[in-house]
C-alpha cells in the first residue's frame, strides 16, 4: 500500500487483507480499510503534513527495549515498543535476522547500511499483521514498522513473508504514484526468490505460489497499462508479472548467465535505495546497463501504457512446470528449464561476469552522471 506523507513514500502490507487474496480495489482506499481493521489507538497519524519527529503523530510509542544486530554489512536497530508478546524477543530478533539474511543473500548485501525496525505488539491479535517501510526517517535510511499480534505463535512467525517483503522495499529508490506497481511488484516477486536462495523455501513452493498468484496480475479488458491502472491485482501481481517476464527475458538473452537479480544489485550498488528519489528512467537504465540488455527499458515502454497479456499456461509449460494434485513437478527437458533453475539457484547470480559489468557500469555512470 502507498500513503503519501509530504513527499515521502510509504509502503504498507497488511496480511489481514488475505494477501495473496482476492481483493481488487484501488490501493489508495487501503489506508481507510486498514484504519477500520486495527484498533484506533494503533493507527498512526500519517496523512497530511509531514510528521517531523516520528511517524506517530503526537508522540512515538515508548520503547521497551532496543538492540542492534549486524546482517549483510548493515546495522539494524530493533526496537520493541511497549506491549505484551507471548513470543520471546529473542525469537523475534532471530526471525528478523533470517529475513535480513535472505535479502542480503539476494542483493549481495543488505541494501541500506542502517535501518530501524520497530516492533509494535498488538493486544488480543495473533500473527504478523502488517508492515510498513519508509525511506529516510528518524535519522535512518530506512524505517520498518511491524505490527505483531500479542498471541503470535512461533509457527506463524516462522511462516512470515511480510518482513522480507518490507526489507526488499529498501532496495529501490522511491517512485511516483504512477509507478508504485514496480515497488510492490518487485517486493512480491523478490521476497520468495530471496527466501528460496537463502534456503528458507523450496523451489516447488515458490513456483506453486507463482502459478497461483500470477494470473491475478493479468490485465482486464478495461486496463490501460501499469502506470494507469492502480488496482490491487495490477499493482502487486501485475508488477510481479512484469518482474518475472523481465527475469525470463534477461536470462533468455544472456543464455541464463544474468538475470533480473544482476540488474537489481546494480541499482543498489549505484546508490538506488529507498531513501533516494530517482526518475524511473534512471532505475531502468542502470539495471539494463548491468545486464548488457535493454529488457527493462523496452518492457516498460510497452507495459506502462497498454495492457500486455501473458500466456501463462504456455510460459509454465516452457519453464517445465506442471501443477499436479500432489504438488508441482519439474520437467528438466522443457525449453526454458535452465532459466527456471537459474532463477531460484542458491548460488545466486553469475558473480564474476556481473561484477565485471558492474565495474564497467560504474565507470560509465561516472562519465554520464547518471
Ligand atoms: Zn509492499
Amino acid at each position: 500500500m502507498n500513503l503519501t506523507v509530504g513527499v515521502r513514500r510509504v509502503r504498507q502490507t497488511a496480511v489481514w487483507a488475505g494477501f495473496p487474496g482476492m481483493w481488487n480495489m484501488n490501493f489508495r482506499l487501503w489506508p481507510a480499510m486498514l484504519a477500520l481493521a486495527l484498533p484506533s489507538a494503533a493507527v498512526p497519524t500519517v496523512q497530511g503534513a509531514p510528521v517531523a519527529a516520528s511517524e506517530f503523530g503526537h508522540g512515538a510509542p515508548p520503547i521497551a527495549s532496543s538492540q542492534t544486530i549486524i546482517v549483510g554489512g548493515a546495522s539494524l536497530q530493533i526496537d520493541f515498543a511497549d506491549g505484551a508478546l507471548d513470543l520471546s524477543k529473542a525469537i523475534v530478533v532471530t526471525r528478523i535476522q533470517a529475513a535480513a539474511h535472505s535479502v542480503a543473500t539476494y542483493y549481495g548485501r543488505f541494501p541500506v547500511p542502517r535501518a530501524r525496525i520497530l516492533i509494535i505488539p498488538v493486544p488480543g491479535r495473533h500473527g504478523v499483521l502488517q508492515g510498513t517501510t519508509w525511506g529516510d526517517r528518524d535519522g535512518f535510511p530506512a524505517l520498518l514498522r511491524l505490527r505483531l499480534g500479542q498471541t503470535t505463535t512461533p509457527e506463524e512467525l516462522a511462516d512470515d513473508w511480510i518482513l522480507t517483503h518490507e526489507m526488499v522495499h529498501t532496495a529501490l529508490p522511491s517512485l511516483p504514484d504512477e509507478q508504485h506497481w514496480l515497488e510492490e511488484g518487485l517486493a512480491t516477486y523478490i521476497e520468495p526468490m530471496a527466501r528460496v536462495q537463502a534456503g528458507e523455501l523450496t523451489s516447488q513452493s515458490v513456483w506453486r505460489d507463482m502459478m497461483h498468484g500470477m494470473p491475478k496480475g493479468e490485465p482486464d479488458p478495461k486496463d490501460r497499462g501499469l502506470d494507469r491502472t492502480h488496482t490491487w491485482g495490477r499493482t502487486y501481481w501485475g508488477g510481479a508479472l512484469f518482474c518475472l517476464m523481465a527475469d525470463v527475458e534477461i536470462r533468455r538473452q544472456t543464455g541464463s548467465r544474468l538475470g533480473l537479480q544482476n540488474a537489481l544489485r546494480a541499482i543498489v550498488a549505484a546508490g538506488g535505495t529507498i531513501d533516494k528519489q530517482w526518475p524511473l528512467e534512471r532505475i531502468l537504465k542502470t539495471g539494463d546497463q548491468a545486464t548488457g540488455t535493454r529488457v527493462l527499458e523496452e518492457m516498460y515502454a510497452r507495459w506502462s501504457e497498454s495492457p500486455v497479456y501473458v500466456d501463462l499456461p504456455q510460459l509454465w509449460e516452457q519453464l517445465g512446470l506442471k501443477a499436479e494434485p500432489a504438488g508441482i513437478t519439474f520437467n528438466a527437458s522443457a525449453p526454458l528449464a535452465s532459466i527456471r533453475t537459474s532463477i531460484t539457484a542458491a548460488s545466486g547470480p553469475n558473480t564474476a561476469e556481473a561484477d565485471e559489468r558492474l565495474r564497467d557500469f560504474k565507470r560509465f555512470s561516472e562519465k554520464q552522471s547518471l
